[in-house]
């Protein structure tokens, strides 16, 4: 069935699929709760610690978790303002499909197959299990790497009720050269593998409410008005990577946003354009604040 699976997730242009083993995690355990310790939480993580550490209290009987791996790079734009995971429609949509038809294809092989499937919206560690596959490798910068499509992959889920089995993590880490840590502009990689992600460009920038002058200064180091990319550009294990085949990710791509026109449209007519967009999701106005911090000290608007 694994095979079958494999062939299914081919057929949609996803390379990397494993199996990730139903846990509970306890080494995940044990890494959270020192995160939680430092304060080391954005608030968009799964509150309750036992389901963030054990598939089965998400899905009853749940046996295995199958993993795939979303590969976006489209090439680089130097004139860009937006994170390359930001310019084409919704990630979250695009895989969120995609996991649906193998969850429904196995559900047709499969007798009594139960599943769910999230994408960034599940209360497990989604880096934690494409590791746990062996999809991929941490870089110092947290992310995962995939031999192939480097770190610039969407990590995708599916806990279910049949007992596929469990692939084994890769035995290594990124080359450790320190570029990441180096170029970082809010000094959030902390070298061990984690970061601190209050000081993460990325969070800051979607960060509502007021913000600190820490922060502002942060913000003001890179020229995208959402997102970060900095980390991951200047890491050799993405260096060479291929385009994605992954039609939906190379196609009504929107690299640079206007901030005359972001002003001038009604928050309605903002939903209308780019409501299917990752970067809409917190509304006009932190992309408005973004984009007037980065010009503060400049002649132009
Ligand atoms: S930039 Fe260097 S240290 Fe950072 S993740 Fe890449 S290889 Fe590792
Ligand atoms: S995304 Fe940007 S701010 Fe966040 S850790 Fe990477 S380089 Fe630092």
């Amino acid at each position: 069935m694994k095979n079958e699976l494999k062939n299914y997730c081919s057929s949609l242009h996803i390379e990397d699929v494993g199996i990730a083993a139903i846990g509970p995690y306890n080494e995940l355990a044990e890494r959270w709760r020192q995160r939680l310790n430092k304060g080391h939480v954005t608030g968009f993580e799964e509150k309750d610690f036992e389901r963030r550490i054990d598939p089965q209290l998400t899905l009853d009987n749940a046996q295995s978790v199958i993993v795939c791996l979303f590969p976006y790079f489209s090439g680089r734009n130097g004139d860009s303002n937006l994170s390359k995971s930001s310019i084409t429609i919704d990630y979250h949509l695009v895989v969120q499909n995609k996991l649906e038809l193998i969850g429904k294809f196995l559900k047709n092989k499969i007798t009594g197959f139960e599943y769910k499937a999230f994408v960034d919206n599940g209360p497990l560690a989604d880096r934690y299990l494409a590791y746990l596959s062996g999809l991929g490798y941490f870089g110092i910068n947290s992310h995962i790497f995939a031999d192939k499509y480097g770190s610039y992959v969407y990590i995708g889920y599916i806990i279910n009720n049949h007992p596929f089995e469990p692939d084994k993590p890769l035995d290594k880490t990124c080359k450790q050269c320190g570029n990441c840590i180096r170029n970082c502009p809010g000094n959030a990689i902390l070298g061990n593998f984690d970061i601190n992600p209050l000081l993460c460009r990325s969070f800051i920038t979607q960060k509502k409410g007021e913000l600190l002058e820490d922060e502002i200064n942060i913000i003001k180091k890179s020229p995208l008005i959402f997102g970060c990319d900095i980390c991951q550009d200047v890491c050799p294990h993405n260096k060479a990577v291929p385009n994605t085949p992954i039609r939906e990710f190379t196609e009504n791509i929107v690299h640079k946003i206007n901030n005359k026109e972001i002003k001038e449209i009604s928050n309605k007519e903002f939903k209308r354009r780019y409501g299917n967009r990752s970067f809409s999701w917190r509304g006009k106005g932190i992309l408005q604040r973004n984009f007037e911090l980065i010009n503060r000290d400049k002649n132009h608007t």
